[in-house]
């Protein structure tokens, strides 16, 4: 799940209390932000293993602060608590911290098992990156689907939108036919912290063009 993950976001920022987009933007891939952080500092690891999955050869084999569920409810509150310390919004944090869990369920349905409850095995994952005639038009749907739906209540402007749903279709697009990395390297990280900055970074775009009504 990549692009998927922003489907929380798009779907909470039809609510009139939700934080802004592209802060939804940044909760929704909170976890990954951090574990391609550690990823960095050897905490948290990965390995290229070709065939590990039919569409992704990344070996997750080490990532217990960001990839369980108890570390996902952990970095939720953090960030639940950071919302509601900045605007005194307790709506607005619920909804902030719901997305920052969602990561984690999501993953749940595509990862094949790497997740856990609370960084130690039995290790989880349903596994639909072994089918991607389900997993793609799933993503797909997701993503595009959440997206107008907030579009209808926040009726940004057409360019700034359009920009965003094709960044975040040729981003999915590279990712899943792109070249593979032989190695995980540094680059690996700073390849991922450039998608999803730009994904926010349009998402920003977006939320500054809206003209939703404000609700009473
Ligand atoms: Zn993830």
């Amino acid at each position: 799940m990549f692009i998927g993950h922003f489907a929380p976001a798009m779907i909470a920022a039809r609510h009139k209390d939700a934080p802004s987009l592209p802060v939804l933007f940044i909760g929704a891939q909170l976890v990954d932000w951090a574990f391609f952080g550690l990823l960095l500092t050897g905490a948290e690891k990965m390995r290229v293993t070709p065939g590990i999955s039919a569409m992704n050869p990344m070996d997750l084999y080490h990532m217990p602060y960001t990839h369980s569920l108890l570390g996902s409810a952990i970095f939720a509150l953090a960030f639940g608590a950071l919302i509601f310390a900045a605007t005194r919004n307790r709506t607005g944090a619920l909804i902030a911290a719901a997305v920052v869990l969602s990561h984690w369920f999501l993953d749940l349905l595509v990862h094949v098992p790497d997740l856990t409850l609370a960084g130690s095995p039995p290790k989880m994952g349903f596994g639909l990156w072994n089918h991607p005639s389900i997993e793609m038009p799933l993503e797909l749907a997701l993503t595009f689907g959440s997206l107008w739906l907030y579009a209808k209540i926040a009726k940004p402007k057409a360019l700034p939108l359009a920009s965003l749903a094709g960044v975040l279709l040729l981003l999915q697009a590279v990712n899943w036919f792109g070249p593979v990395e032989p190695e995980v390297t540094a680059g690996t990280s700073l390849l991922a912290f450039f998608a999803f900055g730009l994904a926010t970074l349009l998402a920003w775009w977006v939320y500054r063009s809206e003209s939703r009504k404000q609700a009473g």
